[in-house]
């Protein structure tokens, strides 16, 4: 869920994650894997098996561990170099594909709930997601 989360935040090609799960676990059954990253967690097939995009922000993380109190990352600040990047890439998220939360009843709200943050928040997160998927590494082995 988190690894599918962090995947889909910060702007992964499905395809990429499918490999790397490929690659990283040695129980990744195509015929399983398959169906689960295209479709359940990246929603790549364009919602044939999941009813919604499959992301969230720091604070569900939160709610289902215990991770969150040893982090270098805060979990209660919004943007910023410590804040959790869950946070603000989860609101960049949401305003860069509005067009599909806003067709979605499931989701829809999200867009709403983004545009009640005043105009120098708004800005605030798209810095800080743009900073953070700037320098995070990409590649994989070929
Ligand atoms: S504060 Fe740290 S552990 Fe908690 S969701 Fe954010 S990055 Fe993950």
């Amino acid at each position: 869920m988190v690894l599918s989360n962090f995947s889909n935040l910060t702007l992964t090609n499905p395809l990429e994650l499918n490999r790397w799960f490929w690659l990283a676990y040695v129980d990744a059954y195509e015929w399983v894997e398959l169906p689960n990253v295209l479709g359940m967690s990246t929603y790549a097939d364009g919602g044939i098996l999941a009813s919604k995009p499959y992301v969230s922000g720091g604070n569900y993380i939160h709610k289902m561990g215990n991770y969150c109190q040893n982090c270098h990352y805060q979990i209660k600040e919004k943007t910023g170099d410590r804040a959790c990047p869950f946070n603000y890439l989860y609101w960049n998220f949401v305003d860069r594909h509005r067009d599909a939360f806003d067709e979605n009843g499931r989701v829809s709200l999200m867009t709403r709930k983004f545009d009640e943050k005043s105009p120098t928040e708004q800005q605030a997160i798209r810095d800080s997601a743009e900073r953070f998927i700037a320098n995070l590494p990409r590649g994989l082995a070929k």
